[in-house]
């Protein structure tokens, strides 16, 4: 393999290539720089790139490997990090101009994390704004695109992390999922993504959107990879009140194990009209895969998934609507030059700095939180946000996890929903349940649609089920050739 392709391969077998002093972690981080330079005008995944501290990292790695002490699973690994995730020194931007050149005085828990595991950061992920979105397009810099066609959108919020792994740019990268933000978009660019039980990983030092429903995760072109990042920025953190006090396992440790007898029901509501026959198919396919690796297979209805978008959409606009009114030009981020009094000053520069998806959802957010229209929106959309946990509860009496498509679609054209809000919106259908009952996803590829654009497969399971979601995952994928095939740039 050339030498600017050195990220398409596994942590594993970069690992072994790094003890064994083939590679140093410093060229590592040069192939990953090389990459970016020859794919980096078509495929846009990064905001920022930040060279300084990946090579850092990466020199320190090799001055271990030199005296022969102990490195870290991921260390001298390339990852990109969402630009919502604080950097400290690094540029931050929320994929925002309110924050275009806010450069934050502390890490968040996970970057620190990645610091302490000697993960060198390539850079910071381009992302929707706030992460608001399922297409990148929110994004205030630029569109990421798809590595398997261009003209398609990677999936939102996170598609520069996805890109950055798909197109071979890292080998690992961070995201974040608010209502499908990491799923999503590893289903539409082919690879690995995960969202972890709420709680399981630190949200302190991610720009808030939803707080009761944001959660970091990662991505990887295996099921290895993504176990082994999970791993590393997982655990609890005293600065996140919502963090979960429960050692966490060793992921990887029983990958490999079978799935005889797994119970994996599968989401009847999922494979309805509204789902891409071709989806459907590979959906099909795979739970066939997994009949033949033992798995008792099971329908199950998760009877308000109907319910899902507009319960989500409103409890998600209301906390981002309070979220945001931080971003106001005192403390940081844009202020606006001509306001005459300090009113004139909050309104311009809120009206200059944000986009127009971010300020629709700031008004409707407003708006199903007034006095008035509390009890009518946002209180029953957390009565039905209970009904939705009530009826996951019901089907882990049942089955051990659950499988579905990660979204109805493959990759939709640049441009064809943008001015359809809703439309985009239920391009969530089959995430944003996750999120509301807090409990983990994983996307898989699981096929090709005919224009040879990726199908991701989801398997949600109860909290704190990484483990053997993992598992089964990995079983999947030791199955399958689909995370194998690499697109043509
Ligand atoms: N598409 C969803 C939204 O726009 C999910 C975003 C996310 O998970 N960050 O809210």
């Amino acid at each position: 393999m050339p030498a600017t392709k050195l990220c398409f391969h596994t942590v594993k077998d970069l690992r072994k290539a790094l003890l064994n002093r083939e590679i140093s972690a410093v060229e590592l981080v040069d192939a990953s720089y090389k990459r970016i330079e020859e794919v980096e005008d078509n495929v846009q995944a990064f905001i920022s790139l930040t060279k300084d501290l990946a090579y850092k990292t990466a020199k320190e790695v090799d001055e271990r490997i030199k005296i022969n002490a102990d490195i870290p699973p991921l260390a001298g690994i390339p990852i990109a990090v969402k630009d919502v995730i604080c950097t400290k020194g690094y540029t931050t931007t929320g994929g925002s101009k309110i924050l275009e050149n806010f450069v934050p005085p502390y890490n968040a828990t996970v970057a620190k994390k990645l610091e302490e595991n000697m993960i060198p950061i390539i850079g910071k992920a381009n992302l929707d704004e706030f992460a608001m979105g399922s297409s990148n397009e929110n994004s205030a810099f630029s569109i990421a695109k798809n590595p398997w066609n261009f003209k398609m959108v990677p999936g939102g919020s996170s598609g520069g992390s996805a890109v950055a792994v798909s197109s071979g740019e890292t080998v690992i990268s961070l995201g974040t999922d608010t209502g499908g933000s990491i799923r999503l978009p590893a289903s539409f660019c082919g690879v690995v993504g995960m969202k972890p039980t709420y709680g399981r990983v630190s949200r302190f030092g991610l720009m808030a959107y939803a707080s009761s429903l944001d959660q970091i995760g990662p991505f990887g072109r295996c099921v290895e990879d993504v176990a082994l990042t999970l791993q590393a920025i997982s655990g609890y953190d005293n600065m996140d009140s919502t963090s979960i006090n429960i050692p966490v396992p060793d992921y990887s440790a029983t990958l490999h194990h079978d799935i005889k007898g797994l119970r994996i029901g599968v989401i009847s509501e999922m494979l309805g009209e509204g789902t891409n026959p071709e989806v459907k198919e590979a959906i099909l396919n795979s739970i066939k895969i997994y009949e033949n690796l033992g798995a008792k297979i099971e329908e199950i209805s998760i009877p308000h998934n109907q319910y899902a978008i507009a319960t989500y959409y409103i409890i998600a606009m209301a906390e981002a609507s309070a979220n945001l009114a931080r971003y106001d030009g005192v403390k940081y981020g844009h202020r606006s030059k001509d306001a005459k009094n300090i009113m004139d000053m909050y309104m311009n520069s809120r009206a200059e700095g944000f986009g127009d998806e971010v300020k629709r959802r700031i008004m409707l957010g407003t708006y199903t939180l007034s006095s008035g229209y509390y009890d009518a929106y946002y209180k029953k959309a957390q009565q039905v946000r209970a009904l939705i946990k009530k009826d996951f509860d019901k089907a882990w009496e049942k089955v051990d996890l659950l499988i579905s498509p990660t979204c109805p679609t493959t990759a939709f054209e640049i441009g064809s929903k943008i001015s359809d809000p809703l439309s985009m919106y239920l391009m969530d259908i089959g995430t944003i349940t996750a999120n509301l009952a807090g409990i983990p996803g994983i996307s898989l590829p699981c096929g090709f649609d005919s224009a040879n654009l990726p199908i991701g497969i989801q398997l949600t399971g109860p909290v704190l089920s990484e483990e053997i979601m993992l598992r089964a995952a990995y079983n999947f994928e030791q199955s399958t050739d689909f995370h194998k095939a690499n697109p043509a740039i």
